[in-house]
């Protein structure tokens, strides 16, 4: 199975979810203990974001798989505006009859056939819930009302900016069969699977409330530090966000020294996870935990079934010297990990990114764990996790970033040899181009009208934008922006505006016109050959869709020579080993230059790094 077919299983089946001189990048610490809150500031800007603190003691019953959960939450208002009203989200909810998710689930023209119509079959004792039994403001209780998915909460006093106040909150939880991500004893018998498990604050930003309800895909979330107990059967191994803090009382293979566990039915797991902006686990009592620790990274946790088959145990071997081999690539292309810890953790369904960890299907094969999900789960850690762009609205940025970036760093680690990784990529963009099905990828991750449209511009398209960065600006530029996009934006919710601002800091090139017609429209590039004659040349811009040209021409003596076709709205040209010949603005249909041999052949783009959505008319 090609690449290419691997990643459109990974999407259909799995759908979740160079250094040079000139590179400044500054590595975050490693975070080991919670850091005192701060607002992080971009130099002479106004940027400003919310912090949380969570302190959650948390019950788990395995036996009826319901939890009780105790939760104070440190809220600090550090944006220049006055909070009437705080919401939450509730994301269990979403796994009930009738529920938003299970009504998209059912109405979608091609739903997710692991969702299909399963929520709106699900028993009391078998849907997902998290019931706030009582919330208070600084000591005094708060009118609060579920809807959905989502806690809406009239605040008894303001918050004022730059003001902290304490949330005390009581609820229950039961965690549902699973349907997707989260849930209890799913096809791979796995006991707890659990992602967005408690009440969670939602994020307001310079956009104001996100208190987006949950419909089966994207988040978005508040960084702050997370101590959390969790009291759970002593013969369950758990694994996820944070750090334990009391190893040796656990064991497990957690243990640092002496194991020394108290004789009682239930064992209190205490992690703690500094700057995280959401806190997952997973937990079954026939969990495997093996260690493998990265060279100057962090350590790597395994967490898989001892129940499974001897093949695919050994799988689990197999993967876990590549996995480090994935930490190191992305820590050197992107930037430096900061967390001491990373847990690839069988969970079950899918594959899913979350902090510090990914929950993922065990049971398939290899290549398929390796290549198909590990690459791309682990590559989210720098997208969707530690520069955390807003992914309800902006999916692309995060499935499609970690989609160039897996894919690069497949070619590197297997020894692929190709010349363009993202070849497979593009050829699925241009077909959903060529649909009809296409929409801008300003889209919000829910408002597509097709899953596939959604997956394919999300993923395919998202990665093109990366990949075709480099072609427009040049490849080392590209390199230098993926690192200086990290360096600058690390923990601070990027916009899309801010991928495009450090290319042309980078290059010097005028870009927008880049990320205005390729992310909020569907024009679509289409250049091509109108006519060859004696040593004169003529191409013709046919979609709306503004690029520079890289141009082979093959002369009839049988010498080739590169041209480079600059557009004249970047101001500017990448820079290249071809012969750099007039600009063509963009409202000329057609651009005629002259040779100073005969010409016997011209191709447009032969690396077909530039996303050409009719390839056949670039040659001649
Ligand atoms: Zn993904």
């Amino acid at each position: 199975m090609n690449r290419f077919f691997i990643s459109i299983y990974c999407v259909l089946i799995f759908w979740s979810c160079n250094t040079s001189k000139n590179s400044v990048v500054t590595e975050p610490a490693i975070l080991t203990t919670p850091q005192t809150p701060t607002t992080p500031s971009l130099s002479k800007s106004t940027y400003w974001q919310q912090h949380v603190d969570y302190k959650m003691e948390i019950d788990m019953d395995v036996n009826t798989y319901q939890y009780k959960g105790k939760q104070t939450l440190v809220y600090t208002n550090n944006s220049p505006d006055v909070l009437n009203r705080v919401y939450y989200h509730l994301y269990f909810n979403a796994f009930q009859p009738g529920s938003e998710m299970d009504v998209r689930s059912r109405t979608i023209a091609d739903p997710d056939r692991r969702v299909g119509d399963r929520i709106s079959k699900l028993k009391p004792n078998e849907i997902g819930y998290i019931k706030v039994n009582s919330l208070k403001q600084n000591g005094k209780t708060l009118k609060h009302e579920t809807v959905g998915t989502v806690l809406e909460v009239d605040l008894v006093k303001p918050i004022q900016p730059g003001e902290s106040v304490t949330f005390n909150m009581d609820f229950d939880g039961q965690v549902p069969v699973q349907i997707r991500r989260s849930g209890r004893n799913n096809q791979e018998g796995v006991a707890l699977s659990m992602a967005q498990w408690y009440p969670k604050l939602a994020e307001y930003d310079f956009e104001g409330w996100h208190a987006h309800p949950y419909i089966g895909r994207e988040f978005h979330g508040v960084w702050g530090d997370f101590d959390v107990k969790l009291t759970i059967d002593k013969n369950y191994v758990v694994g996820g966000t944070g750090y334990l803090q009391n190893p040796n009382s656990i064991g497990h293979g957690y243990e640092t020294g002496e194991i020394n566990r108290p004789n009682t039915d239930k064992l209190t797991w205490h992690f703690v996870a500094p700057k995280v902006h959401d806190f997952t686990w997973a937990a079954d009592p026939d969990y495997i935990h093996d260690t493998t620790q990265v060279p100057n990274g962090p350590m790597l946790h395994f967490f898989y079934k001892k129940t499974m088959s001897e093949e695919q145990k050994n799988n689990w071997k197999r993967i876990q010297p590549k996995s480090v081999e994935f930490m190191q690539y992305y820590s050197e292309t992107v930037g430096k990990y900061p967390y001491k810890q990373y847990s690839i953790i069988q969970g079950g369904d899918g594959g899913m990114e979350y902090g510090m960890c990914t929950l993922l299907l065990g049971e398939g094969t290899y290549e398929g764990l390796i290549k198909g999900v590990i690459s791309h789960e682990m590559a989210h850690t720098w997208f969707q996790f530690l520069l955390a762009n807003n992914e309800s609205k902006h999916p692309w940025m995060d499935e499609g970033f970690s989609t160039y970036i897996e894919y690069h760093g497949v070619n590197i680690i297997f020894n692929e040899g190709k010349t363009n990784p993202l070849e497979g990529v593009y050829n699925a963009y241009i077909a959903l181009a060529n649909s009809g099905r296409e929409q801008p990828l300003t889209t919000h991750g829910d408002r597509y009208t097709f899953n596939r449209s959604y997956s394919l511009a999300s993923y395919y398209k998202g990665g093109v934008f990366l990949s075709q960065l480099g072609y427009i600006m040049g490849e080392e530029n590209l390199n230098l922006t993926i690192k200086k996009y990290f360096t600058d934006f690390v923990f601070k919710h990027p916009k899309p505006l801010d991928i495009i601002r450090t290319a042309e800091k980078i290059s010097g090139l005028e870009l927008n016109w880049y990320l205005t017609d390729f992310a909020q429209t569907t024009n679509t590039i289409d250049y091509a050959v109108k006519s060859v004659k004696g040593n004169s040349v003529t191409l013709e811009r046919i979609g709306l869709m503004p690029m520079p040209i890289d141009l082979t021409v093959t002369y009839t003596d049988g010498v080739t020579e590169e041209f480079y076709i600059p557009l004249q709205m970047m101001r500017g040209e990448k820079p290249t080993a071809a012969t750099i010949i007039k600009d063509w603005a963009w409202a000329y249909p057609t651009y005629t230059f002259e040779t100073k041999k005969t010409i016997k052949s011209v191709e447009i783009d032969p690396s077909g790094l530039m996303a050409d959505v009719d390839r056949g008319n670039n040659k001649k």
